[in-house]
């Protein structure tokens, strides 16, 4: 068999691998939420507070979608025209044509560009939080946040892109499953390596204080039977007004992290109710859900990217010989931005369903809807949530429930254990 067949072989295994592990990992049936218990929860929200939620998203879409047309549009131009193989040309010039130069400042140079023409619809987007509060950040704030993301991101970008190129100078005719294997490796050591290595370029971790609360939340835990040895605290206050909470990393790197502004915001035991949703993440291993099909997404992806890579008119369009050249980075990342399309949807639904999931362990936990849906109507409130919002803007990208979905399942809840 040829090494085409083997990918079509292999592809056609990952993609069974993915729908069985979808199929079995991910909580397809969700707990009730009512539309007239959503209804119910939407009539009991401040007027005031819905109208701003609403204006305030209102706001921020223009910035969203002129960001997702200008970046399809960039990656589409360099990927489907012989411009952006020239950029990759021209950016390994200097260096004598070396392929090393291409494959990481070719590459480099085609991200930056992408990330450059859609930075002035970034500002905007600070612009509308700063002038609804939200953010507590100043513009030198922001600069420096963006320019630490584009050092994170080059350094993990040359990284790859230096490591692909190696392996298709390497195994010119199986780069595919080398890369495939590769892809998915990498996607598992992020899960371990970002919470740890990148995180704190961002933020400030503390252990939380001492004190009733951080002792309710480790009983909380060890009552639930998740090992969360500490409970860490961000910064967050230094960007933003907004509270949240949230569990990444995997067993020995796993932890649970509270913003500063949900302790300064919320009751001690609406903090206890957020951590008890985490816990449901923690205890669910939902980290590991999500690496495994990140894993077998990635994977997939690259053989799928090899065999479609391999369509001739493609590679005229694109001016190259062949998908694995360095000159052909940027009809690579056409085709993924395409596939990022399809996959925003996609990935928005599984979220949903897994954060539906764990309030409902959050419910159980605390046995206490009452104080859950307070929690949910506060995250609203300084959030700025939209508590409904348009049905076509949540299927699209929403990656949690509304706002009055998670109180109507509070409200389905304690109906259901006569509370
Ligand atoms: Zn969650």
């Amino acid at each position: 068999m040829t090494p085409r067949g083997w990918a079509v072989l292999t592809l056609a295994g990952l993609v069974v691998a993915l729908v069985v592990a979808g199929a079995v990992l991910i909580p397809w049936g969700r707990p009730p939420a009512p539309r007239a218990d959503q209804l119910a929860a939407l009539r009991s929200l401040p007027v005031e507070q819905v109208t701003r939620g609403r204006a305030f998203h209102g706001a921020l879409r223009p910035a969203a979608w002129s960001a997702l047309a200008v970046g399809l549009l960039v990656a589409l131009v360099l990927g489907f025209t012989p411009l952006g193989g020239r950029l990759v040309e021209l950016a390994g010039r200097p260096f004598g044509d070396h392929w090393i130069a291409q494959a990481v400042l070719g590459g480099l140079a085609v991200l930056l560009l992408a990330d450059l023409l859609t930075l002035p619809f970034a500002a905007w987007r600070q612009t509308v939080l700063v002038r609804y509060g939200l953010s507590t950040q100043g513009w030198s704030g922001w600069a420096v946040d963006l320019v630490k993301s584009y050092a994170v991101s080059a350094i993990i970008g040359a990284l790859v892109l230096l490591g692909f190129y190696a392996v298709v100078r390497l195994a010119p005719r199986w780069w595919w499953a080398l890369g495939a294997a590769g892809a998915a490796l990498l996607v598992v050591l992020l899960s371990f390596v970002l919470p740890v290595l990148v995180e704190p370029v961002f933020n400030k971790f503390t252990p939380m204080e001492p004190g009733p609360l951080r002792a309710e939340l480790i009983a909380l835990a060890d009552r639930d039977g998740v090992p969360v040895r500490d409970v860490l605290v961000a910064d967050a206050s230094r960007r933003t007004r907004a509270v949240n909470a949230y569990v990444s990393g995997l067993g020995p790197t796993r932890r649970v992290v509270v913003y500063d502004t949900l302790l300064r915001e919320a009751t001690p035991q609406e903090v206890t109710s957020v951590v008890a949703h985490e816990l449901g993440h923690a205890r669910d291993r939902d980290v590991w859900t999500g690496t495994v099909l990140g894993a077998l997404g990635a994977a997939a992806a690259v053989v799928a990217l090899f065999l479609i890579g391999s369509w001739p008119p493609l590679l005229r369009l694109a001016g190259v010989d062949g998908i694995a050249q360095p000159r052909a980075f940027p009809l690579l990342i056409a085709l993924i931005t395409i596939a990022g399309l399809v996959a925003t949807p996609v990935q928005a639904l599984v979220s949903r369903q897994v954060e539906a999931r764990a309030d409902a362990h959050a419910l159980a936990l605390t046995g206490d809807p009452g104080t859950f849906e307070a929690m949910q109507r506060r995250l609203a409130g300084v959030n700025l949530a939209d508590p409904d919002p348009p049905r076509w803007e949540y299927l699209w990208s929403a990656s949690h429930p509304s706002t009055v979905e998670r109180m109507a399942a509070a409200r389905a809840y304690a109906r259901g254990s006569g509370g």
